[in-house]
């Protein structure tokens, strides 16, 4: 099951400055040299693996990226200006491709993983560097060399960060409409019928991925309807953002219902952190709220979020609580993966024979 998030760029790096032609002329130095400096270096177009991405949305906006040129070279032996290095970030996990979109240039696995993808071009040298002993003042510069363009695609395989359950009218697609920046497009997906939701929802600066599992209902962890499958994407999500429909009479009830559908599906799925919310808070009374709440407390031990998917009330504190949970997540996977890393790399010397 693959959720493909997809983008093609055009990536030009700078070309060089030209060299300077010039010559020392001074008042009362009778022989003055060639002095021109060399152009400056172009700059380049360099992919680095952040960690505070988690999607390709931003290449939607943006597709072009050029570096610009070096500058020119100046007499009195003066180079010019090196243009700066224009870099994209890219998430953790994401491939590049040449245009064919087939052929792989590089995995990028690891946060501070770079790769130049087009060089800088070299600045040419000024007439001060072509001075020899037959040619003492030579008129000859070099232009700049030219930097270099490519078309690539940037690929990556998105992973549901969290994922959104909750009986069907619970306003699982509201919210999800109401928190998205973008929708990415779902590439390759097998089932045509139904079709998890994927937004991008933000917190301040950072993203996630939320996914709406639709079809989670009694009995799809018996392989009733599509909702087993698409549990499936679930299961790899960090956090599970439970919505109860407020105004629904048995909020305990649909509570239950969804865990024990949660547990009997997996209980990797059932152990995930989860965030509960009452939504539609927005057309309950204060009374009501009250009662629902104590009801839901009674059968779930833990904090309960009151939500409006449609007014937005208490939405973005509550995407801050995801984002909190998923990036402490990522830290402590990140960590395990380190000490995995430090643990082999220890035992390899001692395995090691000449
Ligand atoms: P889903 O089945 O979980 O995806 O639920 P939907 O998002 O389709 O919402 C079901 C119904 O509840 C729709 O008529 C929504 O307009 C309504 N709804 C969703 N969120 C809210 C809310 O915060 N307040 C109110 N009053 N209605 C809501
Ligand atoms: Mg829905």
């Amino acid at each position: 099951m693959k959720f493909l998030d997809q983008a093609k760029v055009y990536l030009r790096s700078g070309n060089g400055g030209p060299g300077a032609l010039s010559f020392r002329r001074e008042k009362y130095i009778e022989f003055g040299g060639p002095n021109g400096g060399d152009g400056g270096r172009g700059g380049s177009v360099i992919i680095e693996c952040g960690d505070s991405l988690n999607t390709l949305i931003d290449f939607r906006y943006q597709q072009h990226f050029k570096a610009s040129s070096g500058g020119h070279g100046m007499g009195r032996d003066r180079s010019g200006a090196a243009a700066d290095d224009v870099i994209l970030k890219v998430p953790v996990g994401t491939q590049i491709l040449e245009e064919d979109n087939e052929t792989i240039i590089a995995d990028f696995t690891e946060v501070g993983q770079k790769l130049v993808l087009c060089k800088g071009g070299d600045g040419g040298r000024g007439n001060a560097a072509f001075k020899t002993s037959t040619n003492r003042a030579p008129r000859k510069i070099e232009p700049g060399w030219p930097g270099e363009e490519r078309w690539i695609w940037l690929r990556l395989k998105l992973i549901a960060d969290v994922g959104l359950v909750g009986l069907p009218n619970a306003g699982k697609s509201t919210f999800l409409s109401a928190t998205s920046r973008a929708k990415p497009k779902i590439a390759d997906y097998p089932f045509t019928t139904l079709v998890p939701q994927l937004g991008v929802a933000a917190a301040g600066e950072r993203e996630f991925v939320i996914a709406d599992i639709p079809g989670l209902i009694e009995g799809a962890s018996e392989g009733i309807g599509l909702g087993h499958r698409f549990l499936g994407h679930v299961e790899r999500c960090r956090v599970l953002l439970h919505l109860i429909d407020g105004t629904e009479d048995d909020v305990a009830g649909a509570y239950l219902t969804i865990r024990k559908e949660l547990s009997a599906y997996a209980e990797l799925l059932a152990d995930k952190p989860e965030v509960l919310a009452l939504n539609k808070m927005d057309s309950l009374s204060d009374e009501e709220k009250k009662k629902k709440v104590k009801a839901l407390k009674k059968v779930a031990n833990k904090p309960i979020q009151m939500i409006s998917a449609v007014t937005g009330e208490n939405v973005e504190q509550m995407l801050f609580t995801l984002l909190e949970i998923v990036e402490a997540g990522k830290a402590e996977e990140r960590a395990e993966q380190e000490a995995e890393m430090k643990a082999l790399a220890g035992e390899e010397p001692s395995t090691w024979q000449p």
